[in-house]
């Protein structure tokens, strides 16, 4: 037994014995009156209440939250208390008047504990719950409301009151069961899910209407003036690459989403894959004036991943650090695969660098420091999801540090 339990145990037999205790310090107050010596009294009377607190160990006692209820409620809950103690939702168990008679373990972790026989507005402020509370326990029919609370988290909780008509042997008492479902995550998933629709319908909504414009333009305005017919189609032929590439990312993101709990099979030598990564973007880097240079260790490096998404991540990657980093000149690559450490790839840009609040937020879809330097350069806004899913279905993390001024790293790490 630890020290801690030993300790609890002895205090639970101290509180059950101590009358029996208080009368053993009296007989052997009176010994030591009646002239018998203190050292021989003390003696005997540490041996007797060994005796007594060691007699009633192995006697099967009520646990401590039961000793602590009212016994009538709690021959009224009958095996109400253990059944809910199982259960991981916060529940609480309440009387006609609306009054706490027992709270379930997941109710003390989530709310603190609260003291049975209070009312249940001491824990519960909001009027429309107790609303519902009140309708339920006057109609005895059930009921559920959403109830969102703010401290000490904001939390979303489906509120639901059910009757629960106890057995004859609890003298066909009516009880009344309060349960809390923790909806937060499914709000917050809603919350998203509605917020990528409503970008991604205006990130092509607004070359989609472009497109409108330049149209009516050529068939109104512009009708017999080549020069201008061809500058718009021009813009139109940009527009609508740009409504493609928008469309190619979000397939890849929905095709990875799919795919985010298989495991990638496959072994790839990322010495070979960088290598092929920059040659597929010297052209890019040629006509930004960047110069990309590869610091790889002399022998294949292995991970176990898809080809494909891994070139897909360091194409993205280091598109970025050519397109933001440009006026730096260089992209470093470094693998580094040594022994003791992590098998790491960072691509370096020495450009404007990111302000740091923006740092956490640059993996969310649509995210961009700048949505005009983004657009002029390209950029669609998901290139950094689609490297974070890549790269959460291989197990391996980004990491990206950055000072103004000085440029970015972006490590990979496996
Ligand atoms: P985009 O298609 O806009 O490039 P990404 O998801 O790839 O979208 O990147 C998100 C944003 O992160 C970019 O719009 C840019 O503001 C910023 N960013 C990414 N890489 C770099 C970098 N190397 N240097 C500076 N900013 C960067």
């Amino acid at each position: 037994m630890a020290f801690h339990d030993w300790g609890k145990e002895l205090s639970n037999r101290l509180q059950a014995e101590w009358m029996m205790l208080a009368a053993l310090s009296i007989v052997a107050a009176a010994t030591v009156f009646a002239g018998l010596p203190l050292w021989q009294v003390a003696l005997g009377w540490f041996f007797l209440a060994g005796v007594v607190l060691a007699g009633g160990r192995d006697r099967p006692r009520p646990p401590v939250a039961e000793t602590a209820r009212q016994p009538r409620e709690r021959d009224l809950l009958g095996e109400v208390p253990s059944t809910l103690d199982a259960l991981d939702v916060p529940a609480l168990v309440l009387d006609r008047e609306a009054n706490i008679l027992f709270q379930n373990d997941a109710s003390s972790r989530t709310f603190g504990s609260l003291p049975t026989g209070a009312h249940i507005s001491a824990r519960l402020r909001s009027p429309a719950v107790l609303d519902m509370i009140r309708e339920t326990l006057a109609t005895g029919r059930p009921n559920q409301i959403e109830h969102a609370e703010r401290l000490p988290s904001q939390q979303v909780y489906l509120v639901r009151i059910a009757p629960v008509d106890l057995p004859a042997e609890g003298q066909g008492k009516r009880l009344f069961l309060l349960a809390f479902r923790d909806i937060s995550e499914l709000r917050r998933l809603d919350r998203m899910r509605s917020d990528f629709v409503a970008n991604a319908s205006h990130e092509l909504r607004t070359p989609l209407a472009s497109l409108r414009g330049f149209i009516e333009t050529l068939q109104g305005p512009a009708k017999s003036d080549p020069k201008a017919q061809e500058r718009f189609l021009s813009i139109m032929l940009d527009q609508s690459t740009r409504m493609s590439r928008l469309l190619d990312d979000l397939l890849s993101l929905s095709r990875l989403e799919l795919r985010a709990n298989v495991a990638p099979e496959g072994k790839v030598d990322l010495v070979s894959l960088l290598s092929h990564v920059r040659d597929s973007l010297s052209p890019l880097a040629g006509d930004l004036g960047v110069s990309i240079n590869l610091y790889l260790p002399p022998g294949p490096v292995e991970v176990a991943g898809e080809r494909d998404e891994l070139v897909q991540v360091f194409e993205n990657l280091v598109e970025n650090a050519c397109k933001y980093g440009q006026e730096g000149k260089a992209v470093d690559v470094f693998l580094s695969a040594a022994e003791a450490g992590p098998l790491e790839v960072t691509v370096a840009d020495y450009g404007p660098g990111i302000p740091s609040e923006h740092l956490p937020r640059l993996t969310e879809r649509f995210y961009r420091v700048s949505v005009e330097d983004s657009r002029s350069k390209k950029g669609t806004g998901l290139g950094l999801a689609i490297v974070k899913h890549i790269l959460t279905r291989h197990r391996a993390r980004l990491i990206v540090a950055s000072e103004v001024g000085k440029g970015s790293r972006f490590t990979v790490r496996f």
